[in-house]
């Protein structure tokens, strides 16, 4: 059994509270590590740590600091076949993803906030007789809360703007995959880090997630997961007016129009609704597509779907692995359920895989489409975040527009058409923080990143990550 251990003060070490909670490998459905049920108590210890190391960190300065952040990110390569197993067999990922997408996004973040930090600098404001210029301090000791569909990936995503921007951090990783965290924390005490500037704590986000959110020396939290919680979170920071962003949930268009590069819509769609078991926020879950082309693309797309295998996500040939948990297979089957009942069509899949061998017990869905529903059904307006995505004809651009933006949430959309006006035109009307056109998924770490409406409050990304760890400070000189 592996033990997974909190990283507080810079020690390894068992929560306070002395008890663990189970940790259960999703494609095999067996407990195989377990962690910290961690509490206020081991939150307050942790930030007792942070606060004495919090001068040390920020008198290192961008120079100093970026060297440690830049050992992290070499060591994360160096340790990225370990990790993208660690993260395979915590989330049920295929092992193939991991090593190509999630461990290799961690050290870029690193890597790129490392950097990104020694080319920040602060403004300053000419008159006649007067100068202003506006200064940046860290916060002091931050929160950052992430979810489990990437866990190491939007980890780091969090933690290195925070760290660069020169705060100690308390994070906590989900209590469904927090193993690449635990060996995280090896990392960075491998790479010097200094103790205390980073803490790492595991458990549940009604306990420990919540001491940390709500403790009076956390000055600002970042959180990355469900819109209900982050509602939740938001009602609990409010009155100590803390700084907070929030990257929540989505339920992402993809729009295809008859004139798109038909080849390139249809493969990029399967990949935009499959990949990673169809849990990304980004995954594109409603495919929209003009009448012209629609049953052929229907044709298509169930085609390319039902060559999907699903399976060990440890096999190169595996596309869909295991979904996270018990629960969330179950939430997922009931939406497959919801569907049919709503007058939806399964056109491929809508059913649990029961493989053989040692992934008897995992949690897998066979990928499923789903036509036939209107455009405002629960279906199509709440995130289900599996393979699962329906699709639905329109005819009109007014049309498709009143669909995307039905739904409560915008955080991404991908439009398909070789019409340059029309894709414009679409990106404009669309209620969304995140417009690809032609594409999906291809992401520059300096774009703002974040959601409108339901997704999301701030944005991620480039210096807009490390101005939210910092205080402006202006201070206006008469010459
Ligand atoms: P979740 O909200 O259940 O949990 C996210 C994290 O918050 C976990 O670490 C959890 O332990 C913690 N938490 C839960 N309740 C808490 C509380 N009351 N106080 C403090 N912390 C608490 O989300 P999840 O199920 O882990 O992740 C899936 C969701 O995340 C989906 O809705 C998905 O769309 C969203 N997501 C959004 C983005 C984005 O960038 N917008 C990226 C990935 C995932």
């Amino acid at each position: 059994m592996i033990e997974i251990l909190n990283y507080i003060g810079g020690t390894l070490q068992k929560s306070l509270s002395g008890d663990f909670l189970p940790n259960i490998e999703p494609a095999t459905g067996k407990i195989f590590a377990q962690l910290p049920r961690s509490n206020e108590k081991d939150v307050a210890l942790a930030i007792e740590f942070a606060q004495k190391a919090t001068e040390q960190w920020k008198n290192l300065g961008a120079d100093g600091r970026a060297k440690i952040l830049l050992k992290i990110a070499d060591l994360i390569d160096q340790n990225a076949e370990i990790l993208a197993q660690a993260e395979s067999r915590d989330n049920g990922k295929p092992l193939w993803l991991a090593k190509q997408m999630d461990i290799p996004r961690a050290s870029q973040n690193m890597r790129f906030y490392a950097t990104a930090s020694l080319h920040w600098s602060n403004e300053s404001y000419q008159q006649v007789g007067n100068l202003n210029y506006t200064l940046r301090e860290p916060l002091g000791v931050v929160g950052c809360i992430s979810p489990w569909n990437l866990p190491l990936y939007l980890f780091t995503w969090k933690i290195a703007p925070a760290l660069a921007s020169g705060n100690c951090v308390i994070a906590k990783p989900s209590e469904l995959t927090p193993y690449t965290a635990f060996l995280f924390s090896q990392i960075c005490i491998e790479a010097g880090l200094p103790a205390g500037v980073l803490n790492i704590l595991h458990g549940y986000g009604n306990e420990v997630g919540e001491a940390i959110v709500t403790h009076p020396k956390i000055k600002a939290i970042s959180f990355t997961g469900g819109t209900r919680t982050g509602a939740r979170i938001a009602s609990l920071v409010a009155p100590q007016f803390k700084k907070l962003s929030l990257e929540l949930g989505g339920k992402n268009p993809t729009i295809i129009f008859a004139s798109a590069d038909y080849e390139k819509a249809l493969q990029t769609a399967v990949r935009a609704a499959f990949l990673n078991q169809g849990e990304i926020c980004l995954c594109g879950s409603r495919i929209f597509v003009e009448k012209p082309i629609y049953e052929q693309f229907k044709q298509d797309f169930i085609r390319e779907t039902q060559k999907l295998k699903v399976g060990n996500p440890k096999e190169e040939t595996t596309f869909v692995g295991a979904l996270v948990s018990e629960a969330h297979l179950q939430k997922v089957l009931s939406y497959i359920e919801l569907a049919k009942q709503e007058g939806g069509t399964i056109l491929t899949g809508g059913k649990r895989i029961f493989l053989q061998g040692e992934n008897a017990g995992g949690f897998f869905v066979e990928p499923t489409v789903i036509e036939g529903l209107s455009y405002d059904c629960r279906t199509n307006q709440e995130e289900i975040f599996g393979p699962v995505v329906t699709l639905t004809p329109f005819e009109t651009e007014a049309e498709v527009l009143t669909y995307a933006n039905s739904v409560q949430y915008g955080l991404a959309c991908s439009i398909w058409t070789q019409n340059l006006s029309q894709a414009h035109r679409i990106a404009h009307k669309i209620e969304s923080g995140i417009v690809w056109i032609n594409c999906w998924l291809l992401r520059d770490l300096r774009t703002p990143f974040g959601g409108v409406k339901n997704s999301g409050v701030g944005r991620e990304g480039g210096f807009e990550a490390l101005n939210f760890f910092t205080e402006e400070k202006n201070i206006c000189l008469k010459i």
